[in-house]
Order: structure tokens, then C-alpha cells, then sequence
């Protein structure tokens, strides 16, 4: 066989680079084998990639002629094992470009020794962002890993000092020979607040006194609310401050929330972690894989997910797809969505509070005497969009109307989140102190004669279902929290039932 002058006898190469691919939310450790062989030139990629790995072939020989390097003109193999799993995303370029460098005999096999790289790479040659790099990281540990260099923060997260990043693939091949040191990942900035200490404050919120309310005993019980009122009654107002009355999240939930949206590729609070609880808000016509999770190759988390450890708020209940609500069902009972796809099922956290909005019917106005100008049968189609089931898994449906006019202009600010806050956090506690002592016999019954006697007469009226009892029922125990009382009375459980008022105003 003849050479070009000058060229080195060639046969084949083997080079063989840790990566890992997402599934879910779960990483999956991935070793790219790559095989350099004479023969016709070519580049194939084998082992079940999905379109945005095959497209890594356009990808990666455009970054790596880019950054000035080589490319082989010989016959490419690249196999992605196990075989068995699917490989999605495009996260796989640079370990493939690496590989590629490594078969080529541009870089030394040793300089890739314990090492697993992740990132996309762009046709200049730079690395770009990929989404789920904390699974990832966590999929090739105890291996120290190479990510594009805005990444480095998120996978330190998990993996500490064992991440490094670089900005190019040029770079990269630079820091691999020993031509340079890695460089450090950007700054933080150092305005950064995120969560609820920048969320909105209660304090701005006048009147609503029974919309506040609601949010104090929703946050205390972690119940799931309905909020019934006219446009311009505040419940987006009133909602988007639920976080703030939330107990900031302990650092396991911290971990979980931070996971998940590093997984759907959103962007963590400047590179670190979630320290506070989740607010979304999807539209009603956002998909259902927007909004349960899914997709067809690499599997995504949903709003649903998103909202871990915080609030979904639906805005415009009556507007979801049936069977967009229908899929809350599993979440709001187990806390976990399960998204099937060909060759199994993955997982994700879904433990989050609903709350949702409604107009009292198609016009909005019609809690207002004589205001309403649906029809009859236009209100009965809208009341039927919310069915009994789905109404039942809100523990409050609270009506609202319009602040009076006199209260918005008064000028007093309501009590701010943080009081609420306090008071929400000290039911908790003595809500986690009972739990703590259930075995011990109590001090007397929990709940006061004469508040049993309500419950009573409410179910044998049929004013109230098994199922309603038992939710008026836990409603009036954190209730009964709020007020730091010990024994449920018969004003908690008025209470309760008062905030459950606005079924009337829906139900079919
Ligand atoms: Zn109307």
C-alpha cells in the first residue's frame, strides 16, 4: 500500500471517550468509540442516536476545521454504547470531536484519562450549552469532567472541583497537549436575587380579603385552590404571590427543583441552586408535552415538574384541554408524572401546589347581580368544562369579586408576605409536631363536639360528599393551626366550609 510523502503508515485507531446522555432526568453513563480507518472517506455514527446526534456529524467536522485542526481524510466510525439505550441530544459533539482528535493521532489517548466530556459544539468550534448538566455530571462520576465553560457552575454543583470547562474546541485541544491551563468559568453576578425574595410582595394586594386568606391557609396546609372571580378581581395577582408566603425550600428540595430545570435546559438562578420555591404559570395552550413532560427522542420535564416544591397556576381553568387536566390527576396523587415512551417509562417530580382561576361564566360577570349576559345554556356548557372529579381536587374554591373601589383608594398597603410568611411557618410547625407525637394519645378529641355536629348535619344534607367532608375537614385543621389551637371548633370548621363557597358558583 502506498502513502502520500510524508505521510505516516496508517492502518486504524481506536479512541474510546467517556460522555453520558440524558434519559429523563437521570443521566446515562455513554463511552464514544471512536474508529479512524483507511478506506473511503466517510463519517457514520452508530448505536442508536437520535436526529440531533446524527446531525453531529455536520456539526462536528465544521467545529473541528473551524478551530484549525485536521480532519482525517479517512474512513470514520463512531459507535455510542451501550447500544442499548437511546442517545439523544447534542451534547455528544465534543466527546465525538475529542475522540475523533484522539483516533487521528492529533491528541495523546492519555490526556483523555479520566476524563468524560459533554457539550454541543457549534460550526466556529465554540461549546455550547446542553441541557441537564447536573445529571450528566452525576452519570460519569467518579470521572472528572470537560463541559463548555458557561456550564461549569451548573455541573460543579453535584461535582465540585472535578469540573472543568473551556470556551472553544481549539481551546480545549490547547489545555489537553499541555499548552495551557483551564480556564475559569465566568462570574457570578453579583446583583443576582432570584426566587421568592424577588417575588411580589402581599402588601401590595388591597382588599381581597378572602383571596389573602386563602393564600394563608393554602400555604399553612398545602392545600390545592380555585379562586372564582370576574376579570380584574386579582387572581393573578393573588397567585403569583403564593411563593412568597412558602417556607424557603430545604436544600434537598433545593437539589430536586435545581434538576429538574437544569433537565429542561432552563437556566438556574446565575449557575446555582433553586433556593426558592417555583412559580409557573403555562398558558392554556401550551401543549400537553409542554406541559406534562414527554417528547418523542429525549425525554423532557413539564410545567407540571418545573413546579416542584412551588405553584402551578392555571390561569383560565375552563380553558386546559380535558385531557390536559386529566393528566394531573396522577401528580396531584402521587407527586410524580410518569411519561411513557417506546422501551420504558421515566419519572419525574411533580409535587406542586394548584392553584387555579376561573370566570364565573363566559361574560366574567357573573357573580354580579343582573351583570351576566350569557345565556343560560352558554353558562351550563361553561359550568360542564369543569367536572365534578377535577372540582374535587381543589380543597378551597374561593369566590372573589372586584376590590371596591373605596379599598384600592384608601391607600393602606395589606400585610406584607413576610408576616403571613411567619404565621404560615409556625402551622407547619405545630402541624409537624402532631404528626410527630400521632401515636401518643391526644389531649381530648381533635375535633369539638359542636364542629362534628356541622360536619354532620352537612353530610346528611348532602351539602357535603365523603370525599368534601374529608377535605373540609383537613382545610379546618390547618385552620385551626393558624390559630395555634390544639382542638378544631365549630368557627374553623365554618371556616373551611366558607372557603369552599365558590363551588356553587361552578359546579354543574
Ligand atoms: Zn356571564
Amino acid at each position: 500500500m502506498s502513502h502520500p510523502a510524508g505521510a505516516r503508515p496508517f492502518t486504524h485507531m481506536l479512541a474510546a471517550v467517556a460522555s453520558a446522555t440524558l434519559s429523563g432526568a437521570v443521566g446515562r453513563a455513554v463511552s464514544v468509540e471512536v474508529h479512524v480507518s483507511n478506506g473511503l472517506p466517510g463519517f457514520t455514527i452508530v448505536g442508536l442516536p437520535d436526529a440531533a446526534v446524527r446531525e453531529a456529524r455536520d456539526r462536528v467536522r465544521a467545529a473541528v476545521l473551524s478551530s484549525g485542526l485536521p480532519w482525517p481524510l479517512r474512513r470514520v466510525t463512531v459507535n455510542l454504547a451501550p447500544s442499548g439505550i437511546r442517545k439523544g441530544g447534542a451534547g455528544l459533539d465534543l466527546p465525538i470531536a475529542v475522540g475523533l482528535l484522539v483516533a487521528a493521532g492529533e491528541l495523546s489517548p492519555t490526556c483523555t484519562e479520566g476524563l468524560a466530556f459533554c457539550g454541543e459544539l457549534g460550526l466556529n468550534g465554540s461549546l455550547r450549552h446542553v441541557p441537564g448538566m447536573i445529571a450528566l455530571a452525576d452519570a460519569v462520576a467518579p470521572l472528572g469532567l470537560v463541559v463548555p465553560l458557561g456550564d461549569v457552575r451548573e455541573a460543579a454543583l453535584v461535582r465540585g472541583s472535578d469540573v472543568h470547562g473551556a470556551a472553544t474546541l481549539g481551546e480545549l485541544a490547547r489545555v489537553l497537549r499541555g499548552q495551557g491551563d483551564w480556564p475559569d468559568p465566568p462570574a457570578p453576578s453579583p446583583s443576582a436575587d432570584h426566587g421568592a425574595h424577588g417575588a411580589p410582595d402581599l402588601a401590595e394586594v388591597r382588599g381581597q380579603a378572602v383571596g389573602r386568606r386563602a393564600l394563608e391557609v393554602v400555604a399553612a396546609g398545602r392545600h390545592h385552590l380555585l379562586m372564582v372571580g370576574p376579570p380584574g378581581s386579582g387572581k393573578t395577582m393573588l397567585a403569583e404571590r403564593l411563593p412568597g408566603l412558602l417556607p424557603p425550600l430545604t436544600p434537598e428540595e433545593a437539589l430536586t427543583v435545581t434538576r429538574v430545570h437544569s433537565a429542561a435546559g432552563c437556566a438556574l438562578p446565575d449557575g446555582a441552586l433553586f433556593d426558592q420555591p417555583p412559580f409557573r404559570a403555562p398558558h392554556h395552550r401550551a401543549s400537553i408535552v409542554a406541559l406534562v413532560g414527554g417528547g418523542s427522542w429525549s425525554l423532557r420535564p413539564g410545567e407540571i415538574s418545573l413546579a416542584t416544591h412551588g405553584v402551578l397556576f392555571l390561569d383560565e381553568l375552563g380553558e386546559f384541554p380535558v385531557a390536559a387536566l386529566e393528566a394531573l390527576r396522577q401528580p396531584l396523587e402521587e407527586g410524580v408524572i410518569r411519561v411513557s415512551r417506546a422501551g420504558g417509562t421515566v419519572a419525574f417530580p411533580a409535587a406542586f401546589l394548584l392553584v387555579a382561576a376561573m370566570n364565573p361564566c363566559p361574560c366574567g360577570e357573573g357573580v354580579y347581580e343582573g351583570a351576566c349576559t350569557c345565556s343560560p345554556a352558554s353558562r351550563a356548557r361553561y359550568r360542564r368544562r369543569i367536572s365534578a372529579p377535577l372540582l374535587d381536587r381543589f380543597d378551597l374554591v374561593v369566590p372573589l369579586s372586584r376590590p371596591d373601589p373605596d379599598e384600592l383608594l384608601a391607600g393602606t398597603p395589606g400585610e406584607p408576605s413576610a408576616a403571613v410568611a411567619a404565621r404560615v411557618a409556625a402551622a407547619r410547625g405545630r402541624a409537624a409536631e402532631r404528626a410527630q407525637s400521632a401515636s401518643g394519645a391526644g389531649e381530648g378529641p381533635e375535633l369539638a363536639a359542636d364542629a362534628e355536629s356541622l360536619l354532620a348535619a352537612k353530610l346528611r344534607s348532602g351539602d357535603l360528599s365523603a370525599r368534601g367532608l374529608h377535605k373540609v375537614s383537613r382545610v379546618a385543621r390547618t385552620v385551626a393551626d393558624l390559630a395555634g389551637e390544639d382542638q378544631v371548633s365549630f368557627a374553623h370548621v365554618s371556616e373551611a366550609l366558607s372557603l369552599r363557597a365558590g363551588r356553587a358558583a361552578v359546579a354543574a
